[in-house]
């Protein structure tokens, strides 16, 4: 007994989802899908499962121990897609290549990750992404990071931190080291687990004294005020002119957010993430409810490239699962009324009437209609209409349907009115309002 309830549950980290929880996702969802059209972003699908080859380009050491991968029965590896970026990138290289640049292209999908369950972690889990192609340009950087923030603000989100920071400076000092790319993406991976000890280990045994000691201050920059940083940046950066013309991009970035998100980020240099392809600007969104990020994103130039078309290219993606915690996420008040429809005698011509009254009630703007299917008295009816929280019922027997009239009850007073079949649409919402 206990073995077959074992097996009905849901895999570790998989979520079955309510309708009441899943109205907060919709909600969330289609909120923020409002902004897709608003900035221009074409709305895009991908599949889901995806050539192992394709993912293993650039997702980064930390994901792809946690993928899900199998052989299908062609004997091809494969994977649960863990993000969606490559596979945009990808469809961008393969089948917009006639569109005019920039090209913005949008989705919402499910991702899956073998990541430890826990609170705001699962192993399927939904992302609302933005990828903006073709542009080099700061605009682009800041067009993103303005609609992440937009995105928070639509569903309500007003309290969060925009944690920044930048590879492209990282690498940047890491080139002048002459290290390889291949190292600084794994270079990166450890400082974006937080294995700091290591990174300065794997530094040190290369005896870069100059670069340790540049990495050792970017660490410290977080603590700096905004103002404060500006000063301590430069000075830091004064022996490598490419990070310090990068730099100047991020004057530009905080200049924007000084107006959008005024106290609300903080740049951190001594940050990287996980993904490979970062190649500039990277932000994470935090809200306070969570410890974990709600939203990253960043700019990644040399993806597309590896895909066969050299385009430059930013976005960020929010994982929907994650803005649910949030208590900040208010689903707009439904305005909608509920309203009953009760058969009192099930035959032929009844039934049929009473489906030929909905259709015309389904005209109603802001009436829902939920038809009694479990039969009983009308007693019993009636009770489970309160218990729905209806604010009427629509009630059809034999009488009704030869008459082509219809009865509505409203539940709050009990008042009940007839109305002819014709008139009924005009007038049903006038008669529960009263
Ligand atoms: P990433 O692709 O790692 O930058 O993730 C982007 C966003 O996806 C994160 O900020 C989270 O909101 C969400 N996300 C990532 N991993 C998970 C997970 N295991 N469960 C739920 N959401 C996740």
């Amino acid at each position: 007994m206990n073995n077959v309830k074992k097996s009905i549950e849901p895999l570790r980290g998989f979520r079955e989802l309510t309708p009441e929880e899943y109205k907060k996702k919709k909600f969330i969802i289609e909120s923020i899908s409002e902004l897709f059209e608003k900035y221009g972003y074409g709305e895009v699908e991908t599949p889901t499962v995806e050539p192992l080859s394709l993912i293993e380009l650039k997702v980064g050491e930390e994901i792809r121990h946690r993928m899900f991968r199998f052989k299908d029965l062609g004997d091809r590896d494969v994977v649960l897609r863990p993000e969606g970026t490559i596979s945009v990138a990808r469809l961008v290289v393969n089948k917009m290549k006639n569109e005019p640049l920039p090209i913005r292209v949008s989705y919402v999908a499910n991702m899956f990750r073998y990541d430890e369950p826990q609170k705001g972690r699962y192993r399927e889990f939904t992302h609302i992404g933005f990828e903006h192609f073709g542009s080099r340009s700061v605009v682009s950087d800041i067009e993103v990071i303005n609609i992440a923030i937009e995105a928070l603000k639509k569903i309500g989100i007003e309290s969060f931190k925009i944690k920044l920071g930048n590879e492209a400076i990282l690498r940047k000092i890491l080139s002048e080291a002459n290290i390889e790319q291949k190292e600084q993406d794994l270079l990166l991976g450890m400082l974006d687990r937080g294995e700091n000890e290591e990174f300065f280990e794997k530094l040190s045994r290369k005896g870069e004294e100059k670069i340790l000691n540049v990495f050792r201050e970017l660490m410290k920059t977080k603590e700096n005020s905004v103002g404060e940083s500006e000063q301590t940046l430069r000075k830091i950066l004064a022996g490598f002119p490419a990070a310090l013309e990068e730099y100047e991009r991020v004057r530009i970035i905080e200049n924007f957010l000084e107006w959008k998100a005024n106290g609300k980020y903080y740049f951190d240099f001594g940050f990287a993430r996980g993904l490979e392809y970062y190649t500039g600007i990277i932000f994470e969104l935090y809200v306070p409810e969570l410890s974990v990020a709600v939203g990253g994103g960043g700019r990644y130039d040399s993806l597309c490239k590896l895909l066969g078309r050299d385009l430059p290219a930013v976005g960020f993606a929010l994982g929907v699962d994650r803005l649910m915690l949030s208590s900040q996420v208010k689903t707009a008040k439904q305005k909608s009324k509920k309203v009953g429809v009760i058969i009192l005698e099930e035959d032929a011509e009844t039934i049929k009437y009473t489906f030929q009254v909905v259709e015309q009630l389904k005209e109603v703007e802001n009436l829902n209609l939920e038809i009694d299917t479990m039969g009983g008295s009308l007693g019993s009816k009636i009770e489970r209409a309160l218990k729905k929280n209806e604010e009427a019922i629509v009630i059809i027997g034999k009488k009704e349907q030869t008459e082509k009239r219809v009865s509505v009850k409203r539940l709050k007073d009990g008042v009940q009115k007839s109305f002819s079949y014709e008139e009924l649409k005009e007038k049903i919402l006038e008669f529960i309002e009263q």
